[in-house]
């Protein structure tokens, strides 16, 4: 591990049509959040270096060298990638790690074992999907042909690249489609090196280009790039929004967004097991310092519990240990950017104006490391429509709200503008099955919160986006479908 965290990362380049290359632009300096100092460079991409990607992937894609290989080929060559993540894992770990603060233990699991756990699902997947014959009049032939939908661009987070960054370019890599990724600007790295992988592990030149720099100009540019015939997307809604209008002022582009969520986590007083609850839904908001899509960022208390399941949340949240996140023995690591912890510590004072109380934490610390850490925090005294319970923080900040009535809790919980996420706690059968009916979300826990694997999808309603990533449903939308009408 100390040879790892400390070794020299060298500037990193753009993969264009197989090959390394500088952007026109001048690097950008990439800091490492552990401790504020600079780790290496990234390219920064501009339209001229995103329209060389897109046109290589367009041209990789047309001439069939990816698209048109044998199912079975290109199965070997996506399994090959995943062998390859998992004999790494460690130190594709530790990369992503310094790059974006994210504590080591879960990103082994969450990023590179579950990167490598999405390319063996798709890989498997890819030659199990089948065309059909329409039931048609019997003089005529009605095929119904699946065919890649072409250029793919994947915009990505910085919170999991590696495990994001899978969800889309596997099923959409699996499927025969050339992808143009865009990572975030705090989290290339363990994507960059991903993409040398996937080239050392045989995918063919131009298939899958990556271009790194800042989403307003590098992003922008492949969101309007006419090459480009599709964009997955996972991030903001304001980001989301965008894509949405480049899609429009291009060529139409269809566009799949996850836009994250504040998602509730209901507890009831008949939940069987209130310290088991508390431990879980600590980890719910708190796991990667909040910096989770899905995170429990809503705790919603039935009122005759409300002060014991507080202290007993305070007391687990109080257990974790934040700090340097390569330190095997931390629970939570650094905050990505300190943009991004400057934000979360505005959300507390705002929250402190709005009469909410901070019952735990609210603070920067670790100060002296010169990285970004925050305290897991606790606000209590938060009525639905305050900001802290409307508005997305990313950060390790709960916003607890006492409810009366299971129309109460409904109500509340369905009170934002998101829908990705839920939790319910309880002992009662029907009202959990009452309550996944009732809470408009992509997903909702029953007596847990956050366990997912590949066989189920995960995307959002409401403005917590449309369409899905991971399972068969996920890997449907990187397929056009084609008709062939044959009078026999
Ligand atoms: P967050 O607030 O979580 O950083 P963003 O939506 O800003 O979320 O970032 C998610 C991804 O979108 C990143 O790769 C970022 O570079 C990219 N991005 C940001 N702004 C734009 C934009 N205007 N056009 C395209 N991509 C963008």
């Amino acid at each position: 591990m100390d040879e790892l965290r400390s070794a020299p990362v060298a500037p990193q380049k753009l993969l264009v049509d197989g090959t390394w290359e500088s952007a026109s632009g001048a690097p950008l300096d990439v800091l490492s959040p552990i401790d504020g100092r600079k780790l290496t460079t990234i390219e920064s991409a501009g339209p001229d270096d995103v329209a060389r990607a897109c046109g290589a992937a367009r041209r990789a894609f047309d001439d069939g060298r990816w698209s048109r290989m044998a199912p079975a080929a290109r199965k070997k060559v996506l399994h090959a990638i995943a062998d390859r993540i998992e004999a790494e894992a460690a130190a594709l770990t530790v990369l992503g790690v310094r790059d974006n603060g994210t504590e080591f233990n879960m990103a082994l699991k969450a990023e590179a074992g579950s990167a490598a756990g999405t390319f063996r699902y798709y890989a498997e997947a890819l030659d199990k999907m089948y065309g059909e014959i329409a039931p048609t009049a019997p003089d005529v032939l009605g095929l119904v042909h699946r065919e890649p939908v072409g250029v793919v661009g994947a915009i990505v987070p910085w919170n999991f690249p590696l495990m994001i960054g899978a969800w889309k370019l596997a099923p959409a890599l699996a499927a025969g489609n050339s992808v143009v990724l865009k990572p975030a600007e705090t989290a290339s790295l363990s994507l960059l090196r991903l993409a040398e992988i996937c080239m050392e592990c045989g995918l063919p030149d131009g298939v899958l280009n990556v271009v790194t720099g800042p989403g307003a100009m590098t992003g922008e540019a492949l969101a309007l790039s006419m090459d480009v015939d599709m964009l997955v997307f996972t991030g903001s809604g304001a980001t989301g929004r965008r894509l949405l209008e480049y899609a429009a002022r291009s060529n139409l582009k269809r566009v799949y967004l996850e836009l994250g969520g504040k998602s509730p986590n209901v507890i009831f007083a008949d939940a069987p097991d209130l310290e088991k609850a508390a431990k879980v839904s600590a980890m719910g908001i708190f796991r990667n310092s909040g910096q989770v899509c899905v995170a429990g960022s809503r705790l919603l208390v039935e009122q005759s519990i409300h002060d014991e399941f507080v202290q007993l949340l305070a007391k687990e949240a109080g257990k974790l240990r934040v700090g340097d996140p390569l330190n095997l023995d931390t629970h939570i690591g650094a905050i990505n950017s300190e943009a991004q912890l400057m934000g979360n510590l505005g959300f507390v004072d705002d929250a402190r104006k709005q009469g909410n109380t901070i019952a735990l934490g609210g603070n920067r610390m670790l100060d002296d490391t010169g990285g970004y850490y925050m305290e897991p925090t606790i606000v209590t005294d938060v009525a639905p429509d305050h900001r802290i319970a409307q508005e997305e923080v990313f950060g390790p900040v709960l916003a607890v709200t006492a409810f009366d009535s299971d129309d109460d809790a409904v109500r509340i919980a369905n009170s934002t503008d998101y829908g990705l996420a839920a939790g319910v706690w309880t002992g009662n059968l029907s009202r959990a099955h009452r309550m996944v009916r009732d809470i408009r979300a992509g997903v909702v826990h029953v007596n847990t919160y956050g366990g997912s694997d590949n066989t189920v999808p995960l995307g959002g309603v409401k403005q917590s986006g449309n369409g899905h990533d991971k399972s068969l449903h996920a890997f449907d939308k990187y397929f056009d479908l084609k008709t062939a009408w044959m009078q026999l």
